[in-house]
């Protein structure tokens, strides 16, 4: 989605002045404008800025490439050039932001705002970027890593509202985790907790990029889909699959998303392949609610539309696997948030909202 033209920051300072002119100023006028969080998402290629109100709602938003690969300098340089362009260069537009929240990857230090030694932004080593964000800005900024953040903005203002206990799952190229407990993200010790995607479900499975073998990642996101898929054509089955077809015949070219394509089509192979992903999935959510017992369990990521059609048969599974005789009491929701998660998750960390304090 690109900035959107009635809610700009020019005409949020323009509509303020107006209202200023006036002198007569009504809560209901000001309040969405008093509430204004930048929301920063920082990927390994590319950095995503939006200015979130105080109902969650993304007003506009902005993307310019992440240089992962510099110095801290350069990196720093290009969160700041992300906020920049969000702000348009207008002075005043800063005064009405009260908050920066940053969705950063991991590993890092929730509770200083130092980002430690993420694999895939080398440029930052101890880094300390909330610090360095709000001496430019002037203004709180939280540092989180993304799937926390995530399920703090769904408990916030997304599918976990009005929920106590919340445990989040943003499927995608890999399984980021977050719980929300009483309305507060659980960091654990030392901000490394909710690794929820490195917890294995095969001790003889296939080594995980932690090191692990058989985590949940490496079995059920995008990647093992596809990776599943392939191996099925490669056998031979499936000669006639439109997984095939729509490779164009060539098995290696193969994505999660042909899968997920092919299924909506009726494809029968997609089908027997997401039910494998579904069915190691629904065990390791059964280990989470019987861990955990939250009172949701939301899925987010770019996986999650393409299970959506199987959440019923996951629930079915959930109580076959769980200890816990009352597990079918607990809904399985897709997220509120899509690509802009990281976005709402950022400005969920500088929300004033009780949920997030
Ligand atoms: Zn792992």
């Amino acid at each position: 989605m690109s900035a959107t033209t009635e809610y700009t920051v020019p005409t949020l300072r323009k509509k303020l002045q107006d209202s200023n002119d006036r002198q007569a100023v009504t809560p209901a006028m000001t309040e969405p404008y008093d509430g204004l969080i930048v929301g920063v998402d920082v990927g390994g290629t590319k950095v995503a800025a939006g200015l979130v109100d105080s109902n969650g709602e993304i007003k506009s938003q902005t993307r310019t490439a992440m240089v992962g690969n510099g110095n801290a300098a350069a990196g720093l340089a290009a969160v700041t050039s992300a906020i920049d362009l969000l702000l348009a260069g207008d002075r005043q537009a800063r005064t009405l932001i009260r908050g920066i929240g940053i969705c950063s990857p991991g590993p890092l230090d929730p509770s200083t705002g130092v980002v430690i030694n993420p694999p895939n932004l080398p440029c930052w080593r101890d880094f300390p970027l909330a610090a360095e964000v709000a001496k430019i800005y002037r203004v709180p900024v939280k540092v989180e890593n993304d799937a926390n953040a995530a399920a703090l903005a769904e408990a916030c203002w997304g599918a976990g509202r009005g929920y106590r206990h919340i445990f989040y799952a943003g499927l995608g190229t890999g399984i980021g985790t977050g719980i929300v407990f009483d309305a507060r993200i659980y960091n654990g010790r030392t901000g490394a907790a909710a690794e929820g995607g490195h917890m294995s479900v095969d001790y003889r499975g296939p080594i995980c990029g932690c090191g692990k073998p058989g985590c949940i990642e490496i079995l059920a996101a995008g990647p093992a889909i596809a990776r599943r898929a392939r191996a099925t054509l490669a056998s031979g089955k499936g000669p006639q699959s439109s997984i095939l077809h729509l490779a164009k015949g060539d098995i290696d070219a193969v994505t999660s998303e042909m899968v997920g394509h092919a299924y909506a089509a009726g494809d029968e192979l997609a089908k027997q392949t997401l039910q494998e992903t579904v069915q190691l999935l629904s065990l390791w959510l059964s280990n989470i609610v019987d861990l955990l017992e939250p009172d949701v369990i939301i899925i987010g990521g770019g996986v999650a539309a393409m299970l959506n059609p199987f959440f019923g048969e996951i629930s079915a599974w959930l109580s076959k696997y769980c200890i816990n005789s009352r597990c079918q009491e607990i809904p399985l929701l897709k997220a509120h948030y899509g690509a802009d998660a990281g976005i709402a998750g950022g400005a969920a960390l500088c929300s004033e909202s009780p949920s997030s304090q």
